[in-house]
């Protein structure tokens, strides 16, 4: 039975985990999935409907019947039942939402089915809180990355600050600080590293430098497994 090779990458907010996830997908030419754009294109939907973020029942029966496409070509556009959200799911109004719906175990467990589909199609690197802990727990590499929360604030500032988007660097931290400490203490799939995953701290590197690192963790972790036939009789 063909096995399709799996990298889990998982982290807290603005550690680096989208732009590091499609630079490996792309040197290694596998699919990325950005588990997180279909948590905002939830919490943007029950915004733009009306729907108060505390209805547990309503915003899970929404998600159910929601359509979530994420394109794999290099645009990488987002879609939510046929609109494009890709720029108004990054809105400060959808970050400070999305870990409310998130927590919802039916809202979860609609995602995990559409993200374990996306998996199926061929090697994929896949970023998100609980990937390898619990969407993906056979991946070939799971990846923790994380950073100062200094560093992630910045990070992130720049990025709304490129977008047009006025928040102070403090605001940003503040917003971003709470979101982590809501997905870190929730009950289902909370933030925390598997058990196997190798933790890398991203402060201080250049994209480039952790690009490499996990390229050569990940090659290191195959030649493992061929040794071992694993991949020979997964793949054949
Ligand atoms: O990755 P991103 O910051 O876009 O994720 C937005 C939010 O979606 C996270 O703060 C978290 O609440 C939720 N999420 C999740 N599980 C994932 C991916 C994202 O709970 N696998």
């Amino acid at each position: 039975m063909k096995k399709n090779l799996q990298i889990a990458i998982d982290g807290p907010a603005g550690a680096g985990k989208s732009t590091i996830a499609k630079a490996i997908a792309r040197q290694l030419g596998f699919f990325y999935v950005d588990t997180g754009a279909m948590y905002r294109a939830i919490a943007y939907k029950a915004l733009r409907l009306n729907i108060a973020l505390t209805q547990e029942e309503e915003i899970a029966g929404m998600a159910r019947q929601t359509e979530i496409t994420l394109e794999h070509s290099t645009a990488r556009r987002v879609f939510c039942d046929g609109l494009d959200v890709t720029e108004a799911i990054r809105s400060p109004e959808v970050s400070r939402s999305v870990s409310i719906i998130a927590a919802y175990p039916e809202v979860r467990e609609r995602l995990v089915e559409l993200q374990r589909q996306e998996a199926g199609q061929g090697g994929v690197v896949m970023d998100g809180r609980d990937i390898g802990t619990y969407v993906l727990p056979d991946a070939d590499l799971k990846i923790f990355l994380t950073a100062s929360s200094e560093e992630r604030a910045r990070r992130r500032w720049l990025e709304l600050q490129r977008a047009g988007k006025e928040l102070s660097l403090a605001e940003v931290q503040r917003d971003m600080d709470a979101r982590d400490h809501y997905d870190q203490q929730r009950a289902v799939s909370p933030l925390i590293p598997a058990a196997d995953a190798i933790l890398l701290d991203t402060t201080g590197l250049q994209i480039e430098e952790i690009v490499d690192r996990i390229l050569s963790l990940f090659n290191d972790k195959v030649e493992d497994k061929v040794e071992t036939g694993y991949v020979r009789s997964q793949n054949q």
